[in-house]
């Protein structure tokens, strides 16, 4: 059984009208990530038609990876989702995922960055961006690809984390060859769904928002598992979605 919610939301780019259908029993967390990722990717389409109208062309073509050599965090139900996404794949698509990851783990290791990542991954509390810039920094430098990207496209784009989806810019693409030095122009997000993701979680389990690198996604996953199990009313999981998406949105009015 699901319950149709009608969703009205005033973004900096336009409002978002769109219905939702929310199972009325207890769901996992993870029954909430994709109808969260929609509702962003709807108010990224607002933007993306504001850009246009205002005569700026979306450089991020099908086949530019650019930027999928960036270090990319997930909200705690985003990699129980991947976990699940990857668990479902047949057997021998699996099987090359988790070798590609065994592959990075090991090239992390040994630039003496899986630990840090999994320090973050793993931190009692939030961790500063003056503690994650040099992380991010260092990782970017080695411009490993993302492990699920395959011949330059993204090989889970279906279950690409929010993060991947959220980036666009609106500069020439050439310019994506070095996000730090080049003055690349991303479209403004006003609604950043990893995070919103992590603070409904931070809230529900009463644990700190965290941050989990996509390398270590799964095993960041298969090791909470228990906690993946866990299942609330989904229109309270709702409620805590459209608060969060709400003060989101206010701070992005407030910056304009
Ligand atoms: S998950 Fe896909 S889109 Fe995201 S960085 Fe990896 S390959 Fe790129």
């Amino acid at each position: 059984m699901v319950e149709r919610f009608e969703i009205a939301l005033n973004t900096p780019a336009g409002r978002l009208t769109t219905a939702i259908d929310v199972p009325t029993g207890f769901i996992p967390i993870t029954a909430i990530v994709p109808l969260t990722r929609r509702l962003g990717e709807e108010a990224a389409e607002l933007e993306i038609h504001q850009a246009r109208e205002a005569g700026l062309t979306i450089s991020c073509q099908m086949g530019c990876a650019a930027c999928c050599r960036m270090l990319v965090p997930l909200s705690a139900p985003e990699a129980f989702a991947l976990r699940e996404y990857v668990e479902q794949l047949p057997t021998d698509r699996r099987t090359h995922l988790l070798n590609r990851l065994s592959d990075t783990k090991d090239r992390l290791k040994r630039e003496g960055l899986w630990d840090r990542l999994n320090d973050v991954a793993e931190a009692s509390k939030p961790v500063p961006d003056e503690e994650l810039d040099p992380i991010n920094r260092t990782y970017y430098a080695l411009r490993i690809p993302c492990p699920y990207l395959e011949n330059e496209m993204c090989s889970i784009y279906e279950a690409r984390p929010a993060a991947c989806r959220e980036l666009l810019v609106t500069s020439p693409a050439e310019l994506c060859q070095d996000l730090v030095q080049n003055p690349v122009t991303p479209l403004p997000v006003s609604m950043r769904i990893g995070s919103i993701l992590g603070l409904v979680w931070g809230t529900i389990t009463s644990s700190p928002p965290r941050l989990i690198p996509l390398p270590m996604a799964l095993e960041w996953a298969e090791r909470h598992e228990e906690e993946s199990r866990r299942t609330w009313p989904g229109s309270s999981l709702l409620d805590q979605v459209l608060d969060n998406m709400w003060r989101f949105l206010s701070q992005a009015f407030q910056r304009k």
